[in-house]
């Protein structure tokens, strides 16, 4: 089947949740994908940071293999010889007493959730049914009917209400408005280091470290969601590292599995993930053997091959590079590590034109809210690639703006 009957075929079978460009990938390897014509791009998105280690890495395919003809599901009825060994190495690497395992990652928030709320009552004598938790405005955690539920994007809920109680939104960069909304029923603050469905937001220099003493002062939780941001994006293997703070509870998805697998969890310590005892929460895929061996490979590789510092320096030559483009329609670019957003004016129609006309010259890029191309490409791209992805952005920024589709 061409591209085109494929794309019809998903339009005419398929609920219309998502609206992709127009190419259709059939095979994938590091930074390039091939579409059904043999068209080769390259992949700048990495599925929103979940393949920084580079598509069909060699040896998380290995590992995804070989477990697969090992042992693929036990539920956690039973003990499995690959949890252990994952939980060890998530805690030792990223210096944490324990780790509760998901799929995906709005899962992997709803566990933090519950696990704050637990808290709140147990430790810190919230009464029962009063727990709050601040999140953020612009926040982006997932889609479940909780998640959206504290959104504060008008799309993201239209229609699927009513929502869950409990969760305050306070501006997001704004010390003084967290403070302001502290109170003695907050049992958490859930916030993402830097928001990337919101455009690649970076807060203000001090604002994570700021937030981390509130919550001491408070007595409440620090969440952080480094489900995107997290495993190397930023050029750190979490973003918080960057104010060196150290979060109660850390939030993992999308790379945790390098985009074969998914795979998500809740790192923190005892104080706060003893609130869970057998029959508190699960699920029957959560903690699997073929999911906990591909996520230790996909860890393991992101450290042996350097991926981490490989963001740090070519995004920050990147965003140089980027910084200086004279284009009549960039507002702003901004980013840390290979995680980069060019915020494009309104007047242009949008970053979604820039996107097609960059898929024409075979980089994927992606529109977030509208403005804003994002920019990141696996984290084992080389400086070569990345010299060849900046070209064809400095020529698709410097031409007169393209016409929407
Ligand atoms: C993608 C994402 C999620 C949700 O992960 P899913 O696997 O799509 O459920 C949550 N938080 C952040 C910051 C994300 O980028």
């Amino acid at each position: 089947m061409s591209s085109r009957d494929l794309m019809s075929q998903e339009s005419t079978f398929g609920a219309s949740n998502y609206k992709p460009l127009d190419v259709v990938i059939a095979k994938a390897k590091g930074v390039w994908v091939w579409d059904v014509e043999g068209k080769k791009y390259m992949d700048c998105l990495a599925a929103y940071s979940a393949v920084n280690q580079g598509h069909c890495h060699p040896k998380i395919v290995a590992t995804l293999r070989d477990q697969a003809e090992r042992c693929t599901l036990t539920s956690r009825a039973f003990y499995n010889d690959q949890l252990g060994p994952f939980y060890q190495q998530i805690c030792e690497l990223l210096g944490y007493e324990k780790v509760l395992p998901m799929n995906t990652g709005a899962e992997a928030v709803e566990t933090a959730i519950k696990a704050a709320r637990r808290w709140g009552y147990r430790n810190k004598g919230i009464a029962d049914g009063q727990a709050e938790i601040l999140v953020f405005s612009g926040n982006f955690h997932g889609r479940t009917t909780t998640i959206v539920g504290f959104s504060s994007d008008a799309e993201y809920q239209a229609g699927f209400g009513p929502f869950t109680p409990g969760f305050k939104i306070v501006p997001y960069g704004d010390i003084a408005a967290v403070e302001q909304a502290m109170n003695g029923n907050v049992c958490a603050m859930l916030i993402e280091p830097i928001q990337g469905e919101a455009g690649i937001i970076i807060p203000p220099a001090g604002y994570l470290k700021a937030l981390r003493e509130l919550a001491d002062k408070n007595n409440c939780l620090l969440i952080c969601d480094e489900i995107q941001a997290g495993l190397g994006r930023t050029g750190k293997m979490l973003c918080c590292q960057h104010e060196n703070i150290r979060p109660d509870l850390v939030i993992l998805g999308k790379a945790l599995s390098g985009g074969v697998y998914p795979v998500s969890a809740v790192v923190g310590d005892d104080k706060v993930l003893s609130v869970f005892e057998p029959g508190s929460h699960g699920s029957t895929y959560g903690g699997n053997p073929l999911g906990a061996a591909v996520a230790r490979t996909a860890l393991s590789v992101l450290i042996d091959e350097g991926m981490v510092e490989n963001s740090r320096d070519l995004g920050a030559y990147a965003l140089e590079r980027l910084q200086k483009v004279s284009s009549p329609h960039v507002k702003a670019v901004r980013g840390l590590g290979l995680w980069i957003g060019i915020e494009v004016h309104k007047e242009t129609g949008g970053a979604r034109p820039f996107c097609e006309a960059l898929r024409e010259r075979g980089l994927l890029c992606k529109e977030t809210h509208d403005y804003v191309i994002r920019f990141a490409p696996p984290l084992m791209i080389s400086r070569e690639d990345l010299d060849w992805a900046l070209e064809q952005l400095e020529a698709v920024l410097a031409a007169p703006a393209p016409a929407s589709n």
